[in-house]
């Protein structure tokens, strides 16, 4: 008996059971038309919503700020690590969202488990929808605080958590603003409406909303709710085509963030490059919003499509898209038999969602073609008939 022999065990219990993943090697730059395991294939499930990772203008930021500033900034933001690019980039994304202030972080995981901790504790009660990320969840973990959860956009359930929480000094609500999985978006109008009755903060994660609502703004700027909602995280992998995590509020909760998150204390800062890459992709959202517009009316037209041959579609408001098959093997079938024919589409299956709810989940680009969005439906349509999906 090893001290490591529980990892080679544990690895065969996941494959036993199916739960293991199996990583595909992405050979080329991550576009719609992209070499993938050997095969040249139409990518269907990246978050790269605008294209932006593969944007000229983008690739000229970074490099030009690498030649002049180096690949590493040295140390942690608050030691000496905090650029000139990185004050360029708060400041300038700040007044891109209508925030007062914002910070950026090393990832989006790292704002909630840097963060969440710190705003409650003992005494107070985190109060989460079902569905929100893992990284909401484990920052959630990581406090003292009482924990509640939600039904899913259920208002009415959280206004009587709400209720039973009078004695909690500080209740934070929050939610993923898209929903990864399915693609709907969260009911942050109600809900902020119920936080200002019973005098709870609202913390909205908007990853998957940042470049995509609001002409690129995300959730808040989507419903108009400027000043009404106490923390907006997002991330810059997705849409902004790049890396990082971004807070953005008030001042105070900024200056909050920046003196208390352990992740931006004590984890090194972005490389430069990044950061110009990031300033970039704000100017390229705001200056070119013929991205946006293309990701959208691609959206718009695989859904209908999609919906019109009979395919579930669930409860998708924005380019995630995923097709309900209803279990775990059809899903899985589903993924290879396209996979077979060059388009790429990941199976989502249980941990992720419930079993019977089983799915591949396809993610629109604003990059993608008519021609291409064509090609997929007819052989989802066709493979979807033989495998009795629709
Ligand atoms: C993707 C995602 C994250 C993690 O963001 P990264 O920048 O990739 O670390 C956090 N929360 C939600 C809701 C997400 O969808």
């Amino acid at each position: 008996m090893k001290a490591d022999d529980f990892l080679g065990k544990e690895v065969e219990r996941l494959k036993k059971e199916s739960l293991n993943w199996k990583l595909r090697e992405l050979q080329s730059a991550s576009r719609p038309h992209a070499k993938v395991d050997g095969r040249d294939v139409l990518m269907m499930c990246t978050n790269n919503y605008l294209g932006l990772s593969t944007h000229p203008k983008l690739i000229k930021a970074m490099t030009d700020a690498t030649k002049e500033w180096g690949v590493g900034a040295g140390a942690v933001p608050v030691l000496s690590g905090n650029t000139t690019l990185q004050r360029k980039f708060e400041k300038k994304f700040a007044k891109f969202k209508g925030a007062e202030a914002a910070l950026l972080c090393q990832t989006g995981f790292a704002v909630n488990s840097g963060l969440i901790p710190q705003l409650v504790g003992e005494g107070d009660i985190a109060i989460s929808d079902q569905l929100n990320h893992g990284s909401i969840i484990d920052g959630v973990r990581l406090s003292k605080a009482d924990k509640a959860v939600y039904r899913h956009k259920d208002v009415n359930e959280l206004e009587t958590v709400l209720k039973n929480s009078k004695e909690h000094k500080t209740k934070l609500i929050i939610t993923d603003g898209v929903f990864s999985m399915d693609g709907d978006i969260a009911p942050l109008k109600e809900i902020v409406e119920v936080a200002e009755k019973y005098d709870a903060l609202v913390y909205v994660d908007d990853c998957h909303g940042e470049g995509v609502l609001g002409q690129g703004k995300g959730i808040v700027s989507h419903f108009n709710l400027h000043g009404r909602v106490h923390v907006e995280g997002g991330s810059l992998g997705k849409a902004f085509g790049v890396i990082g995590g971004t807070i953005a509020g008030s001042k105070e909760l900024v200056e909050f963030a920046y003196n208390k998150s352990r992740t931006w204390l004590l984890s090194t800062a972005h490389p430069p490059g990044v950061i110009a890459a990031c300033i970039a992709a704000i100017d390229v959202i705001e200056t070119e919003p013929q991205h946006v517009e293309n990701l959208w009316k691609n959206t718009e037209y695989f859904k209908k499509q999609l919906d019109g041959m009979g395919f579930n579609t669930g409860e998708s408001e924005t380019p995630i898209i995923p097709i309900i098959t209803g279990d775990p093997k059809s899903a899985q079938e589903f993924g290879k038999r396209l996979m077979d024919e060059n388009i790429f589409v990941t199976p989502i299956v249980y941990p992720m969602v419930a079993k019977e709810l089983s799915r591949l989940r396809t993610q629109m680009s604003a990059l993608m073609t008519k021609e291409d969005l064509d090609r997929a439906l007819e052989a989802i349509g066709r493979i979807g008939k033989e495998l009795k999906i629709v």
